[in-house]
């Protein structure tokens, strides 16, 4: 059997040891534009602060092409993709840029489309024409780089976004001394993330770190008058800034597949069944670029985080080997550590008036469950995430939840808040 992988992120690789786990002989041939392979996403903020070095940041050593038997394609871009002679035509990464038009055309009977996502850049209204690239994005170590390079210098920073990465590096950069302004157009941080109790105790984390955070900001505009100095405009305000980072999200990197046929979801990624297939025979997806059926919201849903990229390469690679797949049921999974405190959502973030919600919350600490008809739908905790992977299961696997369950899986908060007991809020106000 001759497998091809697009992408050697987090989905790419975690498909490339399960498939070599289950096929001790066949063909696998890995494709990564991006140089090095194999490393952690999380942890680029380290290397924005200058904590780590790069070879840290590996997640397999550098003789796992060896050991696992594959044929490494690195610095070469997928560029299309034939389902019918099931070909996938790959070109040197940069080659436009050069002009170099060599082709590599890879065979497959197997392949998996693992290539994530790319920042989404903000429109900049440079009053001189200048390269659009003065707002910052944080997705690759060539980007967490440039803004190392660039911090030395920075004394003012704006973040335009109030998600987890915009939480991160606003801390990260008030670690480093700098003057952050956070400007948010939602009413709430961590919106996508967590109910607004929870997000005000994330914001107060970030304020005792001296993060200015401004919330409801409506519509920013972002001009660049000179060298080194952007303007950023809000409500009527003009703000002077050495250095402005956007966090606005992601696209799927699903662009060379145009014209392929395989069937793309409105928001852009490619739309799979839950053994991670798609429209085309032999062709699966996994991680960022993949639209997966979320096992909480009954539609498809790009999930965009690490823990669902692994479980989604694996899944694949079971279907790519065997022809069957036993699928954990994905949903939204977001954990990160944000001013030292543990914050995990998982799920549904709002209640619906018919929903059961049991919260319990204290000082540097917040935890709530939302069920619906007796099923935990949403999870969400702050300041400790003890359990966390308990309840996840509970909620991909629509396990029901009974009364005396609710204080079960909040126990350790009942010793953790000194709140004493969890609150239960009825199908009233949320
Ligand atoms: C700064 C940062 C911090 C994060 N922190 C967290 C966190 O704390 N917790 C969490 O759960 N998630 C976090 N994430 C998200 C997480 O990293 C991603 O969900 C995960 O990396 C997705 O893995 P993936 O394999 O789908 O995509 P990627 O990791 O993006 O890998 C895709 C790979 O495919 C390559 N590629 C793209 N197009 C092509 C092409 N045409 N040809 C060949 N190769 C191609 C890319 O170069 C890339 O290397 C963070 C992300 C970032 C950027």
């Amino acid at each position: 059997m001759r497998y091809v992988i697009v992408g050697g992120g987090a989905a790419g690789m975690s498909a490339v040891s399960a498939i070599r786990a289950l096929d001790r002989e066949g063909r696998i041939e890995l494709v990564q534009d991006e140089d090095p392979l194999a490393y952690s996403r999380p942890t680029l903020f380290d290397v924005v602060a200058g904590r780590r070095e790069i070879d840290s940041l590996r997640t397999a050593g550098s003789d796992w092409p060896e050991r696992l038997g594959v044929t490494v394609w690195k610095g070469w871009r997928a560029a299309e993709l034939r389902p019918a002679e099931r070909v996938l035509v790959t070109v040197p990464a940069g080659a436009e840029r050069r002009g170099t038009w060599s082709r590599l055309h890879l065979e497959y009977d197997r392949l998996l489309i693992a290539t994530g996502a790319r920042a989404r850049r903000v429109q900049l209204r440079a009053v001189e024409r200048r390269r659009d690239d003065r707002v910052r994005v944080l997705r690759t170590l060539g980007h967490a780089l440039a803004i190392r390079e660039e911090l030395y210098r920075v004394r003012t920073a704006v973040i335009l976004g109030g998600g987890p990465l915009a939480c991160k590096m606003a801390e990260t950069l008030a670690v480093m001394g700098k003057r952050v302004t956070m400007l948010v157009e939602s009413g709430q941080l961590l919106s996508r993330m967590l109910h607004p109790e929870g997000a005000r105790l994330v914001q107060g984390l970030l304020e005792e770190l001296g993060v200015t955070v401004r919330l409801g900001c409506g519509e920013v505009h972002v001009e660049q008058r000179e060298a080194g100095r952007t303007t950023v405009r809000v409500q009527g305000e003009t703000m002077e800034a050495d250095f402005v980072f956007a966090a606005k999200g992601v696209i799927p990197a699903t662009g060379w597949l145009e014209g392929s046929g395989v069937v793309l979801a409105p928001g852009g990624g490619v739309e799979v069944d839950h053994e991670q297939r798609t429209s085309c025979e032999g062709v699966f997806a996994a991680g960022d670029v993949a639209s997966t059926p979320d096992a909480v919201r009954g539609m498809r849903v790009n999930h965009g985080n690490w823990v669902n990229a692994v479980l989604q390469g694996r899944v694949a690679a079971q279907a790519m080997v065997t022809g069957r797949s036993s699928s954990p049921g994905f949903t939204n999974w977001n954990v990160m550590v944000v001013c030292g405190y543990p914050v995990a959502s998982m799920g549904l973030v709002r209640a619906e008036p018919s929903d059961e919600v049991v919260e319990i919350g204290g000082r540097k600490r917040y935890k709530r469950l939302v069920l619906r008809d007796g099923r935990l739908v949403g999870v969400q905790l702050v300041g400790e995430t003890v359990g966390a992977g308990v309840l996840r299961y509970r909620l991909a696997l629509g396990c029901r939840v009974r009364p005396p369950d609710w204080s079960l899986l909040l126990q350790p908060a009942l010793t953790g808040c000194g709140k004493g007991r969890p609150r239960y809020v009825p199908r009233t106000r949320r």
